[in-house]
């Protein structure tokens, strides 16, 4: 291999980013193309900024890659999870189950971001309550990056509540039962066939949220859904973890216990009695 010189312009590192992501950025901050930069890493395909594919991957562009950015190996997959199946194998193609976890990313807050000296966009690979910012209380699930505080401090009380629920359950179960929730919250507020008061308190936040300058105002795009329904979708999350062996139940009778609780946000949270039976599975 002819001896590779390192890009000039070094790239700022974030923990879990996608390689899309690390290389658009890469391309971006030394004025190449990411065709260009695929190009000397071997596989010849393209990047998009919100992929995490490593199909044509190999071991030799994990190391040129190290090259061209002046960084170890073992950094690069520190910083980029992806490379992590690289090289020796082409990756296995994820279990059914775990095939949405990919799809769990979103841009990092860019208040993060910029004091680690991150000036364009990057996505990084976040579980549920990660998408908001707990440092900044800033949603970052998608749409404008807002500051919750003021706007919406039921949510920023919600992800208290769900990033104390991982200290008592496993982090993949408790996503994905957050994935589960979260569907269902979304499909009474879009289908309205979820319980009224439900859906008139999902209307009043997003009414609080504003006109949307690039949504349909007649349909809430789906992370402004997703914001919206976040408290009560944390409830439900914590009912499913509760014990998946009668889950079916539990969600019907959830309906009740998530009206029931009207709008005091410590009252739902004794809906997270630590009383009730542990997590199996
Ligand atoms: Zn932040």
């Amino acid at each position: 291999m002819t001896s590779l010189r390192t890009l000039p312009v070094p790239l700022a590192r974030l923990p879990a980013e996608l390689l899309g992501s690390y290389l658009n950025r890469l391309a971006d901050a030394n004025h190449i193309t990411v065709r260009e930069l695929s190009h000397l890493l071997g596989p010849g395909r393209f990047h998009a900024r919100d992929s995490d594919d490593l199909t044509g991957w190999t071991l030799g562009s994990t190391v040129i890659l190290a090259a061209l950015t002046g960084r170890q190996v073992i950094e690069l997959r520190y910083a980029i999870p992806a490379l992590h199946d690289a090289p020796d194998e082409p990756p296995n193609p994820p279990p059914d189950a775990d095939s949405t976890i990919d799809f769990w990313r979103c841009p990092a807050c860019l208040l993060y971001a910029a004091s680690r000296g991150v000036r364009r966009l990057a996505i990084q690979h976040t579980h549920p309550h990660e998408r908001i910012c707990a440092t900044h209380g800033r949603w970052r699930g998608g749409g404008d990056q807002r500051p919750l505080r003021h706007l919406l401090p039921e949510a920023l009380h919600a992800n208290r509540r769900h990033r104390r629920l991982l200290r008592r359950h496993d982090l993949l179960q408790l996503s994905r039962d957050h994935h589960h929730a979260q569907e269902l919250t979304a499909r009474w507020l879009t289908d309205h066939d979820g319980p009224p008061e439900l859906r008139q308190l999902w209307t009043e936040r997003l009414q609080r949220l504003g006109e949307d300058p690039y949504g349909d105002p007649h349909r809430p795009s789906p992370d402004r859904i997703e914001l919206v329904t976040y408290p009560e979708t944390v409830t439900l999350t914590s009912l499913i973890g509760s014990n998946h062996n009668d889950a079916a139940e539990r969600l019907t009778s959830s309906r009740a216990s998530l009206i029931g609780t009207g709008q005091s946000h410590e009252d739902r949270a004794d809906l997270l009695n630590p009383a009730r039976p542990p997590l199996t599975g």
